[in-house]
């Protein structure tokens, strides 16, 4: 039956019409059917039906306001959009809140539904239970304060860490080292100072190639200073609000409210995975950090441990003094053209899926289109949209264009990029394969009866698993070896691929401890709520990381991930300990092996939200999830 559903029409003008119909309709139909389903008076099957509009309707709008906020090159269908998706975000507050509809749907006999319909009813009980809407009016109206007051602390904190952009000023031969690019956009002022900022594409550029070891340590002592004080006191009020957040429903505190939801299960496990991974790192992370501190002590010998100041621009030392990997070289087997291309007949190969270019209206005239085809049917359709332009988000990510629902609409998905037009960094490459990972795992998780379980419909913590694991495809040299080929023609070198491997691996284990010291501080700020933070903070740095402390920083002032992650920054290198457990079963030298591949998309991939994660790798693997394969990867 999914053969007679046409993609969704994008219109060739007026989008803001278009846009506004689209999304008010798919509201207003939301509103509509939660009328009728308060009426009460029908079955079961019915009841459940309906629900499953409501969630079909709300994201479908979701996904069209999101979307189009975040590429449309005419700012006021942004600004439409962002409208848009406020209202969206304002009914499903308020539907989350709304005791006569949680009435309706406790009132379900689940004896009556099947194993989907079942599940659909616990989760959605679950969500209304977690928002409170079972607490009595007194209890509902403080949950409705605490929850505003977090948005606006949570605004704040972000606003202030956007707003804390700190400067250096540096005498123009402190920027020996930089890349010419860089030298020209940053020329001297009047005064004949250079100023150099702590955003990301002044900051970052700066601690990798810097060779003033003087004004990388004052340039670290302002990164780790924005928003400093301000912050320290705005983050111990969400602490505290998030704190009595949990309380309020029953739960001793934020981690183990959070953790309910997600794959990890128990707030408690957090503490118990980042230290079994800070553990299995211990090893090769100290090994790694020998090998930094001799190759600091050789220009300064006076330094007596590695911190911030000096950890990037070392580990390129190393990664460029022994493993002689030229960036410019390696950029030019990497033509756009010819990656796109590949990346398509790759994924094609290993998910029996064709992608056929279609020229139809969108948003901008990037974008390439692709109908989704598998055995002759049409599954869905994808949109590329990977040049930078004005306006446009500016990281790398996966956005839903319509979620696919069986015999009612296909699914739809679009990456969002910026790329170069010409030649790519290796890097942006293997950014390309991850993100096509959650495309389709989009696509092909489309075609559940159910709205809640349809693409990226999985646990949080589970979700950047199979994107993780796509980009194993992008570190192969017989899969680069099928597209990445340069001017001449000549396949890049598996030796070259080698090298860029192993110089990638370098200190890898040492930033899975940085990595497990922030995922600590995530946690345990939230569980214990410390008067001092920076105090906790320290000790946190030292139980953890490898590198120390820089006395006299505040590093929690700027963690903006504290607000969008909570206490589940964990949730990455989870996802990457399980994205290895499933890359176990792939054969290492036949990346394509198709029985493997067929069956990782049919267990996995399609499953979208229809079971739990750990249930979908079990079945794959043939065995429950294990650190096994990660802590190999850790250690070799
Ligand atoms: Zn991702």
């Amino acid at each position: 039956m999914t053969a007679d559903l046409t993609p969704l029409a994008l219109p060739a003008d007026d989008w803001e019409t278009w846009l506004g119909d689209r999304c008010d309709t798919q509201l207003a139909r939301a509103r509509e059917l939660v009328t009728e389903l308060k009426r009460g008076g029908r079955d079961t099957a019915s009841t459940m039906e309906l629900w499953n509009d409501v969630n079909l309707a709300m994201s479908n709008a979701f996904a069209v306001a999101s979307l189009l906020s975040n590429v449309h090159p005419d700012e006021a269908v942004r600004s439409r959009s962002e409208q848009a998706e406020q209202d969206a975000h304002r009914l499903h507050t308020e539907l989350g809140l709304d005791r006569a509809l949680f009435e309706v749907l406790s009132g379900v006999d689940a004896a009556e539904l099947d194993e989907g319909g079942r599940r659909v009813l616990g989760l959605v009980l679950r969500d209304f239970r977690r928002a409170g809407v079972d607490q009595d009016e007194e209890t509902r109206e403080r949950l409705r304060r605490l929850a505003e007051r977090e948005t606006e602390v949570a605004q704040a904190f972000s606003k202030n860490i956007r707003d804390g952009v700190r400067r250096v000023e540096l005498d123009p031969a402190q920027l020996e080292g930089l890349p010419q690019d860089y030298l020209e956009s940053h020329q001297p002022e009047d005064d004949g100072k250079v100023r150099i900022s702590t955003a990301y594409p002044d900051y970052v550029p700066y601690m990798s190639f810097g060779r003033d070891r003087e004004a990388r340590r004052q340039l670290v002592h302002a990164y780790l200073n924005r928003a400093w004080p301000d912050n320290d006191v705005l983050l111990r009020e969400l602490l505290e609000l998030r704190r009595e957040h949990a309380q309020i429903l029953g739960y001793p505190d934020w981690p183990t409210y959070d953790a309910e939801v997600k794959m990890i299960g128990k707030g408690d496990a957090i503490p118990e995975f980042i230290d079994r991974i800070a553990e299995a790192a211990d090893g090769s992370g100290r090994r790694d950090l020998q090998v930094l501190l001799d190759r600091i002590r050789d220009d300064h010998p006076d330094v007596a441990n590695v911190t911030t100041v000096d950890r990037l621009f070392y580990t390129g030392v190393i990664r460029r003094e022994r493993f002689d990997v030229d960036a410019q070289q390696v950029r030019t087997y990497f033509d756009f053209t010819k990656v796109r291309a590949g990346l398509l007949d790759v994924t094609g190969r290993l998910f029996g899926i064709e992608y056929v270019e279609v020229d139809v209206p969108t948003w901008h005239e990037d974008v390439a289109s692709y109908d989704v085809v598998r055995d002759g049917q049409l599954l869905g359709r994808i949109h590329l949209d990977l040049h930078p332009r004005s306006g446009k988000y500016n990281h790398a990510a996966q956005f839903d264009l319509v979620p696919g629902i069986e015999g009612r609409q296909l699914a739809e998905g679009v990456l969002v990029c910026n790329f170069s037009r010409n030649l790519m960094e290796h890097d942006h490459v293997v950014t390309l394969f991850h993100e096509f990972g959650h495309l389709v795992h989009h696509v092909l998780a489309g075609r559940h009866p159910w709205a809640r379980f349809s693409g990226v419909a999985t646990e949080w913590d589970f979700v950047e698993a199979p994107s993780q694991m796509l980009e194993e495809w992008a570190w192969d040299p017989d899969v680069l070896r099928t597209f990445a080929t340069n001017a001449e023609g000549e396949q890049i070198p598996r030796e070259l691929v080698e090298r860029m491997r192993a110089a990638e691996e370098f200190g890898k284990a040492f930033l899975v401890r940085v990595q497990m010291f922030y995922a600590a501080v995530s946690y345990h700020l939230h569980r214990d709520v410390p008067d001092d933070i920076t105090a906790a903070l320290r000790e946190l740095q030292e139980r953890y990381d490898l590198c120390a402390y820089v006395p006299d920083t505040h590093f929690h002032a700027a963690f903006g991930h504290l607000e969008g992650y909570g206490s589940g920054y964990y949730t990455y290198m989870w996802s990457l300990v399980i994205a290895k457990d499933l890359f176990s079963a792939f054969d290492p030298a036949n990346l394509f092996d198709t029985e493997v591949s067929y069956r990782y998309r049919d267990t996995i991939l399609a499953a979208g939200g229809s079971r739990d994660a750990a249930d979908l790798v079990a079945d794959f693997l043939g065995r429950p999830y294990s650190f096994d394969a990660y802590e190999t990867w850790l250690n070799r």
